[in-house]
C-alpha cells in the first residue's frame, strides 16, 4: 500500500488540472482535484467560451444592417443583456456539469474548497482543516486579473470576471489595457451598443502581435466607433453622485463612463498558496519556474498553465496537463513544443495568426519576401461596409519557408487553426503557389499573391 493518500493531487480545476487530473486516473492512477471556485476554471466559467458567446451577441448589430443590402428590411430592434446573461449563465452551467462528471466518472476525487501546500507531499484543505498527501502534486491554479491599485478610485473599476457578471449593459465603458482581452471586450461593448473608449499606454494595440496586423486592427475598430486613446494612462477614478464615474487621464482627459473595467494583464494565483514552504521557486510576478517537462525546483510539484508564465492559453494548458499526466503515470514521456501556436483574436474584424511576426522574423533571418493584401471581402460590398481584411505571408527569401501569417478578417481564427498544420509541416511559399484557390473566398488571396509587396535584405 502507498505510503500516501493519492498517486497525484491537482490543485485548481481549469483547462490543465482538469486534463491533467482526467488522463493521470485513467493511466491507473490514485487522482483528488481542488476547487476554490467553479470546475471548468477561467476558460470555462470566465473567460473563453463567455466571451466567445458575448462576441457572437455582438456581432448581430452589424449583421441587421448588413441584410438591408441584401434587400432584407429588418424591422425595429432591440438587445435584452438580462435574455443575454441568462442564456449564457445556463450554457455554462451545463458546461461546468460536463466538467465535473467526467472527472468523476474517471473516479477522480473532487473537493470544492480552495486547497494549499503545506510541504513537498501535503496539502491543506481550507474548508475543513484536513491534510491529505500526495506523492506528486499538480499546482494548476492559473492567473487573475491585475488591478493597478495605486489609481485612487480603482475599487470603483470592474475586470473581466466581474464583466461577466454585470446588472445592465453600460451606456458607456472605458476599457483599459491594448492586449487581447481589452480589445475583445472594447469590440463587444461596442457591438451591443455602448458607447466604448479604449485607453492604452503603448503607441499602437496588441503588443506582440505583427505591427502591420497591430496598425490595421487599430483602424479598423475605430472606424467602428470605438474611441481608441493610445499613449495615455488613468491617474484617478472618481464616482460622482449620480453613480457614473470621471476619469482623468495622465494627459489630462476627462472621461464620464458607466463602467471603467481594467484588462492591463493578469498575474499566477500563487499568493498565499504555501510554495514558499515546499521549496517551489517562484518568479518575482508569482509564475511558478518549470522545466520542459512541467518540474518546479521542488522534485514531487509540478506545474502547468498559466501560473507557469509560458503561453496564457487553454489549450497550451490542455497540452502541458496532458503531457505531464503521460510523462508521469502514463510511460508515455513527452514534452509541448511552445514554438508554433497558432491563435486568434476575437476582436472585430477578428484577428488569426500563426507563426513569426515579421518584426521576429528579422531576428531569424536578414532577408525576408513580405506578401501583404488589404481589399474589402465580397460581403461587404453589398453591404455597403468600409471594413477591409488583411492577409500576410512572411517568408524567409534564402530557403523560402513560410514563417508567418497573420491575418484580419472574418473567421481568421478558424483559418489561423488550418494554417497551424501547414507551417508545422514546414510550408514553402512554393506549397502555398501550388495549391488550387477556392473561389470565391477571401481565403484565395493566401495563394494568389505571387509577387512580395515588399523584399527587406540584409
Ligand atoms: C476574459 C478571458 C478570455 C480568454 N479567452 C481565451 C481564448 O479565447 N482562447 C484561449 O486559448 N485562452 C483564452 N483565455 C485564457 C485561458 O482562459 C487560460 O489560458 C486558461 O484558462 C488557463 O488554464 P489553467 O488551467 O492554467 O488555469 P485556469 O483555467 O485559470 O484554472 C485555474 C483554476 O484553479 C482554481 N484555483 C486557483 N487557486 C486555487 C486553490 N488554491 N485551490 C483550489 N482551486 C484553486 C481557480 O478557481 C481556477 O478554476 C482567456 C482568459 C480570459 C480571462
Amino acid at each position: 500500500m502507498s505510503e500516501f493518500d493519492y498517486d497525484l493531487f491537482v490543485i485548481g480545476a481549469g483547462s490543465g488540472g482538469v486534463r491533467a487530473a482526467r488522463i493521470a486516473a485513467s493511466h491507473g492512477a490514485k487522482v483528488a482535484i481542488a476547487e476554490e471556485h467553479r470546475y471548468g476554471g477561467t476558460c470555462v466559467i470566465r473567460g473563453c467560451v463567455p466571451k466567445k458567446l458575448f462576441v457572437y451577441a455582438s456581432h448581430y448589430s452589424e449583421e441587421f444592417e448588413d441584410a438591408e443590402g441584401f434587400g432584407w428590411s429588418v424591422g425595429e430592434r432591440s438587445f435584452s443583456w438580462e435574455k443575454l446573461m441568462a442564456a449564457k449563465d445556463k450554457e455554462i452551467t451545463r458546461l461546468e456539469g460536463l466538467y465535473r462528471a467526467n472527472l468523476e466518472r474517471h473516479n477522480v476525487e473532487t473537493f470544492d474548497t480552495r486547497a494549499v501546500v503545506e510541504d513537498a507531499n501535503t496539502v491543506r484543505l481550507l474548508s475543513t482543516g484536513q491534510t491529505l498527501t500526495a506523492k506528486t502534486i499538480l499546482v494548476a491554479v492559473g492567473a487573475s486579473p491585475n488591478v493597478d491599485t495605486s489609481i485612487p478610485g480603482h475599487e470603483h473599476a470592474i475586470t473581466s470576471n466581474e464583466a461577466f457578471h454585470l446588472d445592465k449593459l453600460p451606456e458607456s465603458v472605458l476599457v483599459l489595457g491594448g492586449g487581447y482581452i481589452a480589445v475583445e471586450f472594447a469590440g463587444i461593448f461596442n457591438g451591443l451598443g455602448s458607447e466604448t473608449h479604449l485607453m492604452y499606454r503603448g503607441e499602437t494595440i496588441l503588443r506582440g502581435f505583427d505591427n502591420e496586423l497591430r496598425v490595421a486592427l487599430q483602424e479598423e475598430i475605430t472606424k467602428k466607433g470605438i474611441n481608441v486613446i493610445t499613449e495615455d494612462v488613468v491617474t484617478a477614478i472618481v464616482k460622482r453622485d449620480d453613480g457614473k464615474l470621471e476619469v482623468t487621464s495622465k494627459k489630462g482627459l476627462t472621461l464620464v463612463v458607466d463602467q471603467v473595467m481594467y484588462a492591463i494583464g493578469r498575474d499566477a494565483h500563487t499568493k498565499g498558496l504555501g510554495l514558499d514552504k515546499a521549496g517551489v521557486e517562484m518568479r518575482a510576478n508569482g509564475e511558478i519556474v518549470v522545466d520542459a517537462e512541467s518540474r518546479s525546483t521542488a522534485p514531487s510539484i509540478y506545474a502547468v498553465g498559466d501560473v507557469t508564465g509560458r503561453a496564457a492559453l487553454t489549450p497550451v494548458a490542455i497540452r502541458e496537463g496532458h503531457a505531464f499526466a503521460d510523462s508521469t503515470f502514463g510511460g508515455k514521456p513527452w514534452t509541448v513544443d511552445h514554438s508554433l501556436i497558432a491563435t486568434a483574436v476575437f476582436s472585430q474584424p477578428e484577428l488569426g495568426t500563426v507563426g513569426l511576426s515579421e518584426e521576429q522574423a528579422l531576428e531569424v533571418s536578414p532577408n525576408l519576401d513580405i506578401y501583404s493584401t488589404r481589399f474589402r471581402p465580397m460581403k461587404n460590398t453589398l453591404a455597403g461596409r468600409d471594413e477591409r481584411t488583411m492577409m500576410k505571408i512572411i517568408v524567409n527569401a534564402d530557403t523560402d519557408k513560410v514563417l508567418g501569417v497573420h491575418i484580419m478578417g472574418p473567421d481568421a481564427g478558424e483559418l489561423a487553426q488550418i494554417l497551424g498544420i501547414t507551417l508545422q509541416m514546414g510550408a514553402t511559399k512554393a506549397d502555398f503557389d501550388r495549391t488550387v484557390a477556392v473561389h470565391p473566398t477571401a481565403a484565395e488571396e493566401l495563394v494568389t499573391m505571387r509577387e512580395p509587396s515588399r523584399r527587406i535584405r540584409a
